[in-house]
């Protein structure tokens, strides 16, 4: 299973160091921004499982990241814990309107922050933290390397499984193909734009060949999505 993507944004230096260490050593991937702006276009750039983001930054407020990430198509759904000071506690209230997950007040643990961050991701991505996953009539296991679409099984090569688990982690957001390639492939790996689409190919034919309707849908100029659940057949 892939490590769990954080991004961490913060102006403190002491509290960047504290998490960096204690999130990397609990096996999370860290990236950390020290400001608003910077935190939004890492977001763009690592696209983090979670954001774990201070009220009070430069630039741009803690409040305005959350506002704009719940407001943009492809971050709306990325958990978002805030870090906020004492002094700002009555902030809270606003923080839950603009859509925070959870809220920790400094001075606060690693260990506290660890366990909340398994809290939300469990409640809002149990893809991340459960070995079994479902979306519609398709279900992995990542145990055992399995996929079935209802009640037959349907044989991956292991890049079009991890093309698959990583769609099915985020069901209805769109992809460009250099996303998936840092996603599937790595983004320390050359490998050509145009593979993405080869290996959307295979996929696409393998959760087809039960005759069910294919799972993927083609954004023009945009890349892929999984289509979400709920979604009519066309
Ligand atoms: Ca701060």
């Amino acid at each position: 299973m892939s490590r769990t993507k954080v991004l961490i944004v913060e102006d403190e230096e002491a509290i960047v160091t504290l998490l960096e260490y204690n999130l990397g050593k609990e096996d999370f991937d860290v990236t950390v921004a020290s400001d608003g702006e910077e935190g939004l276009l890492k977001v763009e750039e690592a696209q983090p499982d979670i954001v774990i983001l201070d009220w009070m930054l430069p630039k741009l407020s803690g409040v305005e990241v959350c506002r704009q990430l719940r407001s943009g198509p492809d971050t709306g759904n990325i958990p978002v814990i805030m870090l906020t000071a004492r002094s700002e506690e009555s902030d809270r209230i606003r923080g839950l309107e603009i859509g925070a997950d959870d809220y920790l007040t400094k001075p606060f643990s690693p260990a506290e922050l660890i366990a909340r961050m398994r809290a939300v991701l469990r409640r809002i991505r149990p893809a991340l933290v459960d070995n079994q996953i479902k979306h519609g009539d398709i279900r992995i296991d990542r145990t055992a390397h399995r996929v079935w679409r209802d009640e037959n099984e349907v044989h991956l090569g292991p890049t079009e499984f991890r093309l698959l688990d990583h769609l099915m982690q985020h069901p209805g957001r769109v992809f460009s193909r250099e996303q998936l390639l840092n996603a599937v492939w790595g983004s320390d790996v050359f490998v050509e734009v145009r593979t993405v689409d080869v290996h959307i190919g295979r996929l696409r034919k393998a959760l087809k060949s039960s005759g069910a309707k294919d799972p993927i849908r083609t954004v023009r100029s945009a890349g892929y999505a999984l289509d979400t659940a709920k979604e009519p057949a066309n």
